[in-house]
């Protein structure tokens, strides 16, 4: 059979859509090709079920599952940017949600551990990076106000729900050298994402922009 025009008309607006969505998060300061080439790898429509689908291309969070949310992509886009990941780290991520996040970082680090309290979530996820062949990506139903002591030491940390105040645990995990990004604030409020560097001799911390994330919620969840 040959091509028809809506065969060809669907494949114009598949490229299309990810040229939009590549110069969306270009323009909110998104610049790091490395990033750039991760996200365009990973499809954001395997990590939005039902209803909301059709709209995983827009630079916008999404409900999913359990009450959480898919982050807005350019917000993605900068914390991974603000986490200058190198290919051999050893990457933690404390809040799994859709999974879309680890599965960019999963392109970026040599391996990735995520965590979240909702084991529907951690299955759901673990199914699509299945699916992906994403093989160093482990997916983990705990409480990450803990971290993950059996793994750490990590590399790089990065906190996709909000905290009041970075928690103990993760300070502790990260090495010397290493970068945790995450948002900070009362969760009814607007939030700061900020950078915390591990030195020798304490830590630095940015502030980066201000941001808005589901809270950080101590214990597992019901689902
Ligand atoms: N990074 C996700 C979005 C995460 S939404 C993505 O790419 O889709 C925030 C997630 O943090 C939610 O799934 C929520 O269940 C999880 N979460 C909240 N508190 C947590 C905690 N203490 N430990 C682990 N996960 C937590």
């Amino acid at each position: 059979m040959t091509n028809g025009p809506r065969d060809f008309d669907d494949e114009g607006s598949a490229a299309t859509r990810k040229m939009r969505f590549l110069y969306a998060l270009r323009s909110r300061g998104v610049t790091d090709t490395r990033v750039l080439t991760a996200m365009e790898q990973t499809d954001r429509g395997l990590f939005v079920r039902g209803v909301f689908s059709d709209r995983a291309y827009e630079d916008m969070p999404l409900p999913i599952a359990c009450g959480q949310t898919i982050s807005q992509p350019s917000i993605v886009g900068l914390m991974t940017q603000a986490l200058n990941v190198q290919p051999r780290d050893k990457v933690l991520e404390v809040g799994t949600g859709s999974g879309y996040q680890a599965a960019i970082l999963s392109h970026l680090a040599r391996r990735v551990y995520t965590v979240d309290r909702h084991r529907r979530l951690v299955r759901e996820a673990s199914e699509v990076f299945a699916r992906l062949d994403l093989t160093n990506i482990t997916a983990i139903t705990s409480d990450g106000s803990f971290g993950l002591p059996d793994q750490a030491p990590f590399d790089r940390i990065i906190v996709t729900a909000a905290a009041e105040d970075p928690p103990g645990p993760l300070l502790a995990q990260l090495k010397v050298g290493g970068i945790m990004v995450l948002p900070v604030g009362q969760s009814d409020t607007v939030q700061s994402l900020i950078k915390v560097t591990r030195l020798e001799t304490g830590y630095h911390y940015d502030e980066l922009r201000p941001v808005r994330f589901v809270p950080l919620v101590e214990g597992l969840g019901t689902e």
